[in-house]
């Protein structure tokens, strides 16, 4: 049991770290002080318990040694973080944070003839994201920082940035994608497992050092998003224009400091982003 402690909160605590520094390069300085103390918090205690109770749901198989639980153990391990964060999570915010959410910031939704759950959140920093693709579980979150900073045009083309996700299907791509190389990865693990750990017996210990080659790839991962911010701008753009969203950007650029100038993993560079967009004019 102790064993399993240890490896819950070794491969948590690294996938989050890279996870939350991936995606927040882009929108905050405050990485990673207050992001610890909101989102990475909840989101890694409620994986870790959620970990222990399909740790004895499956037991059985878990602790058989066989390929087929070897591969549940892993898979469980491995994917319930990302499993949370796009499955879970939007319905625990639908079903939870019903004081949050914003008639008004959806009524900009409803003109155009999208219908989806807008929240305000206090975390600080000023983001704005899409979450969850299953049905009636796709949501889009808005800090409370953004729409002081930001006027409501801006604040408009950008929730049309997240319909674009949501429309275009960018959650389930990412998804299915992470979701591929996580068994690749898990395979491989099971493999490696099966036939070192007999005979070294070093229980667990490949799993704990995987973690890192394995949360470096899932931080490299976020590459994959870039063409997709790209798709979202432009749907955006051909609602409203494509100068309210360079605008829109630029101003989003300005309430963060140069933040969107920035590198980040997942996200163009703002030149790009306004260089696409300028496509559209
Ligand atoms: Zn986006």
């Amino acid at each position: 049991m102790s064993d399993i402690f240890i490896i819950v909160i070794l491969i948590n605590f690294f996938m989050h770290l890279f996870y939350f520094y991936g995606i927040n390069t882009i929108v905050t300085n405050y990485f990673p002080k207050t992001y610890l103390k909101y989102e990475f918090r909840s989101s890694f205690l409620i994986t870790s318990i959620l970990f222990i109770v399909f740790y004895y749901i499956f037991y059985t198989y878990m602790l058989d040694g066989t390929l087929l639980g070897d591969f549940i153990n892993y898979f469980f391990l491995l994917s319930l973080f990302y499993v949370y964060a796009s499955i879970i999570k939007p319905y625990l915010i639908i079903l939870l944070n019903k004081k949050d959410r914003s008639k008004k910031y959806e009524d900009f939704l409803k003109k155009h003839n999208y219908y989806y759950p807008v929240f305000i959140t206090d975390p600080p920093g000023k983001n704005a994201y899409a979450l969850g693709f299953l049905p009636k579980g796709k949501v889009i979150m808005i800090t409370k920082e953004m729409i002081n900073s930001m006027s409501d045009r801006d604040i408009e083309a950008i929730l049309l940035h997240e319909v674009g996700h949501h429309q275009k299907k960018h959650l389930p791509y990412f998804f299915s994608i992470v979701l591929f190389v996580n068994i690749i990865m898990i395979l491989i693990l099971v493999f490696v497992n099966q036939h070192i750990k007999k005979e070294i017996g070093i229980i667990d210990m490949v799993f704990m050092i995987w973690g890192v080659p394995y949360a470096l790839i899932m931080y490299y991962l976020e590459y994959i998003r870039k063409p997709k911010e790209l798709e979202a701008d432009a749907f955006s753009a051909k609602i409203l224009g494509a100068e309210v969203m360079i605008n829109a950007l630029n101003n989003f650029n300005m309430a963060t400091e140069g933040r969107l100038e920035k590198h980040s993993n997942s996200h163009p560079v703002l030149s790009k982003r306004i260089k696409s967009l300028e496509k559209l004019l």
